[in-house]
């Protein structure tokens, strides 16, 4: 009798039919991964464009797909590379938990709500992905990766302070597929760039399909790089012009930034009345809101989820009853009122480009005499 083996097969929105190693298939059916399904892709963006309703879920798959895809045609066309198929299965599991670590309404959680309710403690949600990848270390038998493979993975993820070790200096290039942090082109933004122009229902020319076929590994200034030929330069040039539309026509829309700045405050608001997990007392095991991200046991809950739950509160002081306050106004419509914007230099840090802008505004109701200005809210330049 003839035996079948069934592929589970992932039909993708951006991608049409994915295929996963066994290994990203244990990692997808944890609660760790799961809970990426309950965290908006564009966080408050959803209130602007009604079609921004893709979580971090698929993205994080098609993300997954593409590294894969991306190690596997370097690894047919240049076989004196010696990518091995441990490489790429490590290329699929960086993709898929690169963003594990994405709080409630995704950037909204780290760049604006922790820096408000943490000022000075310097945290990012790709430290939280490394420590939910360490969960998953623990559930999900991975007998087929070895230490330093596990280790290569991290790196994928969140470049070490150090030197890397997950894989010598001659593998180096692989470093530079799930976040390149030499060009900025990399799997990661190819599939937001796609999935985002495809759920706004914005255009786009950029090809990665195209991209990857033609991406060949090179050796410059003694290292080795994933690079593209200079006939390449158009393909090129229009995922960075589609970045520039995506930033100005959704990421930074000033609708959308005042949305994600009233749930920031709401969270502000309701921070020490919310515990993690939910009806834990507050103490060793409950953890706040901005408390959450010590703990990986209290940060599984942290989802856009916070939002209701925030509105469920009873209204026994002011500052939840505030809170209720600005996410009621969300849904009646009733943003803030931008009065005053000024665009300001932001010099670089540690070769990231931010783009600061200062924004003021009213928290009078509708057409009410402006009275009270907010102090001034930064944004990073990417999504
Ligand atoms: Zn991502």
């Amino acid at each position: 009798m003839a035996i079948f083996i069934v592929l589970q097969i992932i039909n993708d929105s951006i991608w049409g039919p994915i295929e996963l190693s066994p290994t990203s298939w244990k990692i997808i059916n944890t609660p760790e991964f799961q809970r990426l399904r309950f965290i908006k892709q564009l966080g408050g963006c959803y209130f602007v464009y009604p079609g921004a309703c893709h979580n971090r879920f698929e993205h994080s798959i098609g993300t997954a797909h593409l590294a894969r895809t991306l190690g596997t045609e370097l690894q047919k066309n240049q076989p004196e590379l010696k990518i091995t198929q441990e490489d790429i299965i490590c290329l699929e599991v960086a993709g898929l938990c690169h963003d594990l670590g994405h709080g409630a309404f995704s950037h909204l959680f780290d760049l604006q709500f922790i820096q408000k309710a943490r000022p000075g403690y310097e945290w990012e949600h790709e430290e939280a992905s490394l420590k939910m990848l360490d969960r998953i270390f623990e559930i999900v038998s991975l007998d087929d990766l070895t230490k330093e493979s596990q280790t290569f993975i991290k790196e994928l993820i969140k470049k070490p302070k150090g030197s890397y070790e997950g894989r010598p200096k001659e593998k180096h290039f692989l470093y530079e597929v799930v976040a390149n942090d030499v060009n900025k082109i990399d799997v990661d933004k190819w599939d937001y760039f796609s999935r985002d122009c495809h759920m706004l229902g914005l255009h786009h020319n950029f090809q990665c399909q195209r991209s990857i076929k033609i991406a060949r590994v090179i050796e410059h200034g003694g290292e080795r790089h994933i690079s593209f030929p200079k006939s390449e330069y158009l393909n090129i040039f229009d995922m960075f012009s589609t970045r520039y539309t995506l930033h100005r026509q959704a990421y930074q829309h000033p609708a959308n930034r005042v949305v994600q700045t009233m749930i920031s405050d709401a969270f502000i608001k309701a921070d020490r009345y919310l515990t993690f997990p939910p009806n834990k007392p507050k103490g060793k095991s409950g953890k706040t809101l901005s408390e959450s991200i010590d703990d990986m046991d209290a940060y599984i809950w942290v989802t856009d989820d916070v939002f209701h739950r925030i509105r469920t509160l009873s209204e026994d002081n002011e500052n939840v009853k505030q809170a209720k306050t600005i996410l009621d106004r969300i849904l009646s419509r009733d943003f803030y009122k931008i009065i005053g914007e000024k665009k300001v230099q932001f010099k670089g840090e540690k070769q990231k480009v931010y783009l600061k802008e200062k924004f003021q505004y009213s928290y009078g109701k509708k057409n009410k005499e402006q009275k009270v200005l907010r102090e001034p809210i930064f944004n990073r330049c990417s999504a």
